[in-house]
C-alpha cells in the first residue's frame, strides 16, 4: 500500500547500492536524451565526479512533436547501460510503451514512467510485475490523489519499489515550463512512505532556475533530485535550455551538500 500505515514497516527503495528515501539525498543526473556514446560518456564522467549517484538518459523520448528527435531507442539503451556499467553507476531511463517493458528492464536499473504516461493504467499494471524500481513522475495536470493512486497501481500489482517524482504541473503561468509544486512534496511525505524526489529541470524549463529550486526541494524534504546535465547544452538535441553544464552541476552539488550537512 502507498498510504502510510503505523502498523507496518515499509521497505526503502534500493537501486543497486543506493538507498532512496533513507538519510541521504539521492541525486540522479545526466542528459535529457542519449544522443551518442561520446557525448553521454563525457557528461556521465562529469556528473559522477561531481557526486551524482544515478545516471539518467532517455532512449524513448515522449516529444510534443513527432518531428522532434525521438531518442535512439534500443541503441540508446545499449549505450546508457554500457556507460553506466563502465562508471559503476546505476542507470534510469523512460519506458513509454507496455511492449517495451521487458527490453528496457533488461538494460535499466530503474524504469521511469514519464508525466505523460502517469495515467496509463495498462503500463502501470504491468510495472507491478517487474522486479525493478520505478520512478513515477507526476502527470502534467494530475492531482495528488491521482498521482498516489497511479503509484497504488504499481504497488498493488506487487512492486513496492516506487519513487514518486514531482516535476511541475500545468498552470496559467507561461514564464516557466511548468509550476513546481513543492507543497506537494511536503504533503505527499505525510501521506505515503514512498520516497519523493524532485525534477527542477522539467519543472522550470530554465537552467538558471534549476539550482534555486533544487535547494528549495531539499529544504522541503525531498529524498532526491533529478537534474538534466549536458556537456554542451547549446548543442543538446532536447531540453538544452533547462540543462546544466557540468560546471553548474558541480556547483549545485556543493550547495546541496552544504544544505544537507546541517539537516
Ligand atoms: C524526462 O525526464 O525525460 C521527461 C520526459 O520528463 P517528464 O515526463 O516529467 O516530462
Ligand atoms: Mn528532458
Amino acid at each position: 500500500k502507498v498510504m502510510k500505515n503505523s502498523e507496518t514497516r515499509h521497505p526503502l527503495v534500493r537501486v543497486k547500492d543506493c538507498v532512496v528515501g533513507g538519510h541521504d539525498v539521492t541525486v540522479i543526473a545526466g542528459p535529457c536524451a542519449v544522443e551518442d556514446e561520446e557525448t553521454l560518456w563525457a557528461t556521465a564522467v562529469q556528473v559522477k565526479k561531481a557526486g551524482a549517484h544515478i545516471l539518467r538518459g532517455g532512449a524513448y523520448k515522449p516529444r510534443t512533436s513527432p518531428y522532434s528527435f525521438q531518442g535512439l531507442g534500443k541503441t540508446g539503451l545499449r549505450i546508457l547501460a554500457s556507460v553506466g556499467q563502465a562508471l559503476g553507476m546505476p542507470v534510469v531511463t523512460e519506458v513509454m510503451d507496455t511492449a517495451d517493458i521487458e527490453e528496457v528492464a533488461a538494460y535499466a536499473d530503474v524504469l521511469q514512467i514519464g508525466a505523460r504516461n502517469m495515467h496509463n493504467y495498462g503500463l502501470l499494471k504491468r510495472l507491478g510485475k517487474v522486479e525493478k524500481p520505478v520512478i513515477l513522475k507526476r502527470g502534467l495536470s494530475a492531482t495528488i490523489e491521482e498521482w498516489l493512486m497511479a503509484a497504488e497501481y504499481v504497488v498493488s500489482g506487487g512492486n513496492d519499489q516506487v519513487i514518486l517524482c514531482e516535476r511541475g504541473i500545468r498552470t496559467y503561468e507561461p514564464w516557466t515550463r511548468n509550476t513546481l509544486d513543492l507543497s506537494a512534496v511536503a504533503l505527499v511525505k505525510t501521506l505515503t512512505h514512498l520516497p519523493v524526489i524532485v525534477d527542477p529541470s522539467h519543472a522550470t524549463g530554465k537552467a538558471d532556475l534549476v539550482g534555486p529550486m533544487a535547494r528549495a526541494a531539499v529544504a522541503a524534504g525531498a529524498d532526491g533530485l533529478m537534474i538534466e546535465v549536458h556537456i554542451d547544452p547549446s548543442k543538446a538535441l532536447s531540453d538544452g535550455e533547462q540543462s546544466l553544464t557540468p560546471g553548474q552541476f558541480a556547483q549545485l552539488m556543493q550547495d546541496i551538500r552544504a544544505l544537507t550537512s546541517i539537516r
